[in-house]
């Protein structure tokens, strides 16, 4: 979110916030999710150790927290709730608390709030829910800090480490086709349940993943 200048101190809804990506989710805006206006099926969690884009600092940081955030549309950042057609918000009138505090002119009630009172899985999913142990083993072998490590050291020509982070990525792969396959549950609820797809986070490194049967190998661009 950029700070933009323009000297009208009020808001014009002209939706550059909202492409800019949609908001973190606080628990505040627990009865958004209980009553269905915000679908866990729209909602990605972003692990600790990813990278994502920092509001208030506004740039790109390493996550020190989880943080559940509204899903992006069209493969980009722009928040799924957002009509470009319309530049109108789905849910305006019951916004996320992110989105009524954000104003583009004047960041600092939003860097006020920004790390506070965060919703996290834990919150949604309840006490005893079936997948709790799986996601707890997921984010063990999954970790994006690891992964990233073992990514830089494979572009190096590490075999070791290419080997260990193919593990990771057939492990991510196939939680994310067994869940929905076992369960029943929506594929659309894995960026929910597992964040965002291991090679997602390798494609932001350069790295590209190419199926080849039951395996698989990378792509390292430039
Ligand atoms: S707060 Fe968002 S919608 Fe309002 S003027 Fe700023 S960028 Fe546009
Ligand atoms: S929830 Fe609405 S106001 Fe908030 S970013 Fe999405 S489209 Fe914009």
């Amino acid at each position: 979110m950029q700070k933009r200048d323009d000297n009208k101190a009020r808001c014009r809804r002209c939706g550059d916030c909202c492409r800019d990506g949609g908001p973190a989710l606080h628990h505040e805006d627990l009865p958004l999710i209980q009553d269905g206006t915000i679908p866990l099926t729209s909602i990605v969690s972003l692990r600790p150790g990813e990278r994502a884009y920092d509001q208030p600092a506004q740039t790109i940081l390493p996550l020190e927290a989880e943080i559940l955030k509204i899903k992006g549309r069209d493969g980009k950042w722009t928040c799924a709730f957002y009509s470009p057609e319309g530049r109108t918000c789905g849910m305006y009138d019951n916004r996320p608390i992110e989105c009524k505090v954000l104003f583009c002119h004047d960041i600092d009630p939003l860097a006020q709030m920004y790390t506070k009172t965060r919703l996290t899985r834990a919150d949604l999913l309840p006490e005893g829910h079936p997948l709790l142990e799986l996601i707890a083993e997921h984010d063990e072998k999954c970790d994006p800090k690891h992964m990233e490590k073992l990514a830089m050291a494979a572009r190096k020509g590490d075999a070791e480490a290419g080997t260990a982070l193919k593990e990771m990525v057939i492990f991510d792969m196939e939680v994310r086709r067994l869940v929905p396959e076992k369960s029943g549950m929506a594929p659309e609820m894995n960026d929910f349940l597992f964040g965002r797809p291991l090679r997602v986070l390798l494609r932001s490194m350069h790295i590209t993943i190419y199926e080849m049967g039951d395996s698989i190998r990378f792509g390292f661009q430039a």
